[in-house]
């Protein structure tokens, strides 16, 4: 590490648990954030300003006006701009020696697989069912760590899937996909701007423990906050052995998941539908 590298992240360093050790393997890793919304600005900006080496920042959407109320990667100077770029210039404004590397498009396919082979771990800030489930995929099959966040209304909800593990639950184990649950339009619901930053928030959190490799992430747990009463609910899961997606039958062992059909991307506040 550099004096300034010293100095940037001496409160972490200062960390028993983290220390030099920790921020080291911080610096040396390569996070994929979807979404540039609701909650990929707290979670970006946290995993900047600690230091993740490289962040690579997927949105196709363009800031809005009416996504400045909650999504602090972007300005009112830059409405109209690609949500990828502006968060890039929020971050680097931050931190200029990371390396950020922003996407406009929508991930699907080869593009997803490609990218999430390369991640050391994977945030899901992206707000539709169909996303999430692709992004699931690609996770269980390269074996990487997914933190997943979602905020409605007053309603958000975090949990970790450490598919490194064997007997770690993915994200279909929890909510599979085809239950004929309605997905909520995001474009017209409301959200409390802070549950995004505290979902958010959260989701940076779990990642520079898992990049750093210290704690115990929330494999496992579901938590449920309910911003009104400001009241948080624990729901333990485990994984499913039958799974179509990580089970021993399930597609994505023999790659055929990547011919499944594109997600419809929209990118803003997380998953609409909370399950
Ligand atoms: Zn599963």
């Amino acid at each position: 590490m550099t004096d300034e590298q010293l100095l940037r992240y001496s409160r972490h360093i200062l960390l028993d648990a983290l220390g030099i050790e920790g921020q080291e393997r911080i610096l040396a890793t390569h996070a994929v954030i979807v979404g540039a919304g609701g909650l990929g600005s707290p979670a970006a900006l946290y995993l900047a300003s600690a230091g993740i080496g490289k962040i690579t920042l997927v949105d196709d959407d363009t800031v809005d006006f009416t996504n400045l109320q909650r999504q602090i990667l972007h300005t009112q100077a830059r409405v109209g701009m690609a949500k990828a770029e502006s968060g890039k210039q929020a971050l680097q404004a931050i931190n200029p020696e990371i390396d950020i590397v922003p996407l406009q498009q929508r991930l699907s396919g080869d593009t997803l697989d490609a990218l999430v082979a390369t991640a050391d771990l994977v945030l899901d800030c992206t707000d539709n069912f169909a996303t999430r489930h692709a992004i699931n995929r690609a996770c269980v099959h390269h074996r990487k760590p997914l933190v997943s966040g979602a905020a409605i209304r007053f309603d958000g909800q975090i949990s970790v899937y450490d598919l490194r593990r064997d007997d770690s639950p993915c994200y279909h184990c929890l909510f599979p996909e085809g239950d004929d649950v309605e997905e909520v339009r995001c474009a017209v619901m409301g959200v409390f701007a802070p549950l995004t930053g505290i979902v958010g928030t959260m989701q940076a959190a779990e990642a520079l423990k898992l990049a750093a490799g210290i704690g115990e992430s929330l494999s496992g747990r579901l938590l449920l906050l309910d911003a009104l009463d400001m009241e948080w609910r624990t729901v333990r899961f485990k994984k499913d052995a039958g799974c179509a997606v990580c089970g021993p039958s399930g597609s994505v062992r023999s790659g055929e998941y990547l011919r499944q059909p594109a997600a419809n991307h929209e990118s803003a506040d997380g998953a609409c539908r909370l399950g």
